[in-house]
């Protein structure tokens, strides 16, 4: 089943503070804040877009236990800063593969796939045994294969992220990632993402939903 490990590796401090400056500078109005208010006055500008300020702060995830199908997915997003474990380099002999969960409940595609995944896997391994190199063994491994990325976004991309990636239309492993990626915000900055709060509601009952 699909299993997404996602953790930070950097978010800064002090990001209200400086995106607060950010907006402020644009209206001279440092001198005129009551405290309090930065909060407010920040979500204010996200509900109309005003969203540049928020670039100011980059975040640092690690992700794992993800195939390269969702890997794909996440890479197509310009705006960010990507490095994968490559497979071009990297022997993939003993890398895993990922079973998605519409696959696991039905037992017939699963043992269908378990043994297109075990031929790949040998195959793998023979072509290597046969003198192939990495990059060129690694056309028979499956999408599935499981990856190893760092990304940085900054807060606005996030916020793009999670307006496409929690969508119930979004492919469940890539939502999966959009769903942590949203609790650590809302753990880190609550106010960058309460207006998201909906789509995360409905990406939880979505991929619950898929369980079933
Ligand atoms: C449900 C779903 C289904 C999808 N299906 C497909 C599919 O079948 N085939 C497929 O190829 N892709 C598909 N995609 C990928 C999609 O088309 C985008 O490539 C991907 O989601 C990246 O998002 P983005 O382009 O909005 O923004 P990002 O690349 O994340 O960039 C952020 C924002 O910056 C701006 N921006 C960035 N680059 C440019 C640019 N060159 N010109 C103008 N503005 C720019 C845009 O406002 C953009 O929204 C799908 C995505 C989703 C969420």
């Amino acid at each position: 089943m699909e299993n997404p490990t996602l953790k930070i590796i950097f978010a800064p401090e002090g990001a209200l503070e400086i995106v607060n400056k950010a907006y402020r500078i644009c209206y001279e109005s440092e001198a005129k804040e009551k405290p309090g208010t930065r909060e407010d006055f920040i979500k204010g500008f996200l509900r109309v877009k005003h969203e540049s300020p928020i670039e100011h702060i980059g975040v640092i995830f690690e992700l794992t236990g993800v195939s390269r199908a969702c890997t794909q997915q996440i890479e197509r997003h310009r705006i960010g800063s990507y490095n994968e474990r490559s497979l071009r380099y990297v022997d993939a002999t003993n890398i895993e593969c990922v079973t998605p969960v519409g696959i696991e409940k039905n037992p017939e595609a699963l043992k269908l796939y378990n043994q297109v995944v075990s031929k790949a896997k040998s195959t793998y391994k023979k072509l290597l045994e046969l003198g192939v190199k990495k990059e060129d063994a690694r056309a028979c491994l499956p999408l599935s294969t499981t990856s190893h990325l760092l990304f940085t976004y900054n807060l606005r991309q996030i916020r793009h992220f999670l307006s496409e990636r929690l969508s119930p239309r979004a492919q469940r492993e890539v939502r999966l990632v959009a769903t942590l990626m949203y609790q650590y915000m809302e753990d880190l900055y609550p106010w960058l993402v309460e207006d998201l709060a909906d789509a995360y509601k409905a990406a939880v009952a979505r991929n619950e939903e898929e369980l079933k």
